[in-house]
């Protein structure tokens, strides 16, 4: 155990050391790169079996010595703890953070979501900015120590969003009053990515003076603040600044040396609409929300490596303190939730063509990488048009055997391609046929590029996916994939309209139990709770079902259909128009074609899919009944939903539409009540806000 700790304390100083000059962070035994996470797994090993460990006393071990000048970071700009890993390990830290927070400052547990505060953590160069008498004084960048930061005085006044001096401004941005604070104002330094996208491109223009092309805006940002010789080239490369805090406030003016703000919110609102200085948007902290920010953050113009959770209560946070040393430990008011963002390079080794519901989709093999925890040996390539490099989705450039490709884990486990490294001699080998029912293969160009299809109706892998689609559609649950397939397989279905013709016969003939055949069934003609009945109830209910056509609305039977390109908004738009789905199918692409919000591509595809399924629509409908909007005590109200349903939520959009009502995705001024689940989305708050009615599962079933 000794030992180990000895190594641990080794490796780290040694990382640190590297960190402050600069220099690769190269592990002193193996020799390889050491990225920031594995640094930081590092730091929590030694945490583990060593808290106490000298490491700890200071952010930093660094045995460095730099000649730049230094400003004094008063109070220290320690960094703050991270929830790292598995999505398991960092929900644990974030969940152990949140506890001792809430009993050290005995919140109720069911405060959590007005207490904690969000933002996400900008991954850029830190750096703290000292005023005196509302004036800017000193800047200095954060040090692996926390207090010798290197002096960038001169160079921040050429960063967007630094302010020489404190004003109180406008609306109209004019400036009102003079500030005579002192104040320390944190934030982070960086290059926005499209400005960084403009370096990178036209980088040998002198007027950037670079010597090479940057490797990333990160990097690009550390070395243009970092112009000690001349802080004017600063200025030519393009920074923005955005805070993450303000603290020390006083002043000798009697009428100023009260901060305005209480909470981090109120600070990010009175930074950015007061002061005009960009500071990070805090927001309520909500747990599941961790999840979306962390998908949509590749989507910001800036880079961001994490969320930071915080007590949004300035004075409770200050009230917590700090983990270990008393001025230099992090903390404990805060968290930072980490985005897991590395990436892979792999290299193509074979491509294989999966069939499914609309097209063949190439999918990219490759040895097999660890990524958090999992090995991933494929991704997908969407389509023939990404592969081939025509789409607009596509690198430009085909991808074929023998590429080198980066790969990032997208959302839980999914890989992407997010780069062509190096294409290679290969060529594209485009299968001729399906690799399901051997049938000839067409290429389509649809609406995001060229793809591959079977030219099979009856294609196995086709229907499988197409009757699946059906019956989410409609809201059928509880019939899964496999079920349908070993159907397909024994040749009892062939597509959808086929369902309703099988009898408990032929689905104990397929191997079902005789119970398993009587859930299906019931599930087939929506039986509410179904295992809550006797096999005498079920078979009650189906005999009575089969017995009368089923009602399905109009719109998502139109949808049901798995039109490419067509959904249920598409769905919604033709029964509009033509009030029937009987109409719609009589339809021609002429009369299609003249629907606002339909399109030519998709008038086309519509009837090219009537054409060839004309048997199987007349079919079902000897069964479904696709009801279009009723006239009834909805008619004119609009729906939304936020959380999940016992009963599924499109068991109730199909109850709002059978009686006329609208159903929308998301909030408006259109919106007349918002259905509320459990564990209901930020809608609500939103719903709130603009004063809609909010309304459970109860009160919805009461107007029905
Ligand atoms: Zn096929």
């Amino acid at each position: 155990m000794n030992a180990e700790i000895k190594e641990l304390e080794l490796v780290i100083s040694h990382l640190d050391t590297c960190y402050e000059l600069g220099e690769d962070c190269l592990h002193p035994i193996t020799g390889d790169k050491v990225s920031d996470k594995e640094y930081d797994y590092l730091r929590s090993e030694l945490q583990k079996i060593c808290p106490s460990s000298h490491i700890f006393n200071s952010v930093t071990s660094s045995k460095a010595t730099s000649t730049a000048k230094k400003v004094i970071h008063n109070p220290p700009m320690t960094s703050i703890s991270k929830a790292i890993g598995s999505i398991e390990k960092r929900n644990e830290t974030l969940k152990s953070f949140l506890k001792d927070a809430i009993e050290n400052l005995q919140y109720s547990p069911n405060e959590i979501e007005s207490k904690f505060v969000q933002s996400f953590k900008r991954d850029g160069v830190a750096i703290a900015l000292y005023y005196e008498n509302g004036k800017l004084v000193r800047a200095g960048l954060r040090p692996r120590d926390g207090i010798n930061g290197e002096d960038v005085t001169e160079n921040v006044q050429y960063v967007e969003g630094v302010a020489s001096q404190l004003w109180e401004y406008n609306k109209e941005g004019d400036r009102v009053k003079f500030l005579p604070i002192n104040c320390c104002i944190r934030g982070e330094i960086q290059c926005e990515k499209s400005v960084f996208k403009e370096v990178c491109e036209n980088w040998q223009n002198p007027i950037y003076g670079l010597d090479s092309k940057p490797k990333n805006a990160r990097n690009y940002a550390a070395g243009s603040i970092r112009q000690f010789k001349n802080p004017k080239v600063t200025f030519s490369r393009n920074l923005s600044f955005t805070a993450y805090s303000i603290l020390s406030w006083s002043s000798k003016d009697k009428d100023f040396n009260v901060a305005p703000f209480k909470t981090e919110i109120e600070r990010s609102q009175y930074s950015n609409s007061i002061l005009k200085i960009p500071f990070v948007q805090v927001r309520p902290f909500r747990y599941k929300d961790l999840e979306t920010l962390e998908k949509i953050s590749s989507t910001l113009n800036y880079e961001v490596d994490g969320a930071v959770i915080s007590v949004n209560n300035l004075e409770d946070a200050e009230q917590l303190g700090v983990h270990g040393d008393s001025s230099t430990g992090n903390p404990k008011a805060k968290i930072a939730w980490k985005f897991q963002e590395e990436k892979f390079e792999v290299t193509v080794k074979e491509i294989i063509w999966s069939p499914g519901r609309t097209k063949i989709t190439p999918v990219l093999q490759f040895d097999g990488v660890l990524i958090d925890g999992t090995t991933v040996s494929q991704c997908t390539a969407h389509s023939l048009g990404f592969i081939d490099g025509t789409s607009e989705a596509s690198f430009g450039v085909p991808i074929t055997r023998g590429s080198v490709i980066e790969i990032i884990k997208s959302g839980e486990i999914i890989p992407k391609v997010v780069k062509v490294v190096q294409t290679s001699r290969n060529q594209l080998v485009i299968p001729h046929s399906c690799p399901c029912c051997k049938q000839r293969l067409e290429i389509k160009i649809g609406e995001t590029g060229k793809d591959l299809v079977c030219s099979n109706q009856k294609c196995g892998e086709r229907s499988t996916a197409g009757i699946v689609h059906y019956l989410s559609t409609i809201g059928v649950k509880g019939i899964g994939e496999s079920s349908i397939k070993d159907l397909i397989d024994l040749d009892l279905i062939q597509d959808q309209s086929d369902l309703y013709e099988l009898n408990l016969q032929d689905l104990i003939s397929a191997g079902f139990s005789p119970r398993e055949s009587r859930l299906f069934l019931a599930r087939l003609f929506f039986c509410d709770n179904p295992t809550d009945k006797t096999d005498e109830q079920l078979e009650d209910f189906i005999e009575k079902a089969e017995s009368k056509l089923i009602d399905v609305p109009a719109a998502h039977f139109f949808a049901s259909l798995g039109i490419p390109g067509c959904g249920k908004t598409a769905g919604q738009i033709l029964i509009n128009e033509f009030k029937t789905f009987r109409a719609v199918f009589a339809a021609t692409e002429d009369d299609l074609k003249e629907i606002k919000g339909i399109g030519e591509a998709s008038a086309e595809s519509i009837i090219s899919f009537f054409c060839e399924n004309n048997e199987m629509i007349d079919k079902l409908l000897e069964f479904v009944n696709p009801v279009s909007r009723k006239i009834g005590k909805l008619t004119g109200k609009t729906f939304v939903f936020t959380g999940s349903f016992t009963e599924g939520k499109q068991y109730w959009e199909n109850k709002i539409s059978e009686i006329g009502g609208n159903i929308s995705s998301s909030i408006s001024s259109k919106t007349d009540y918002l259905v509320v689940g459990d564990s209901a989305g930020s809608k609500l708050e939103k719903a709130q806000k603009m004063k809609i009615s909010s309304i459970s599962v109860q009160d919805l079933q009461n107007m029905l």
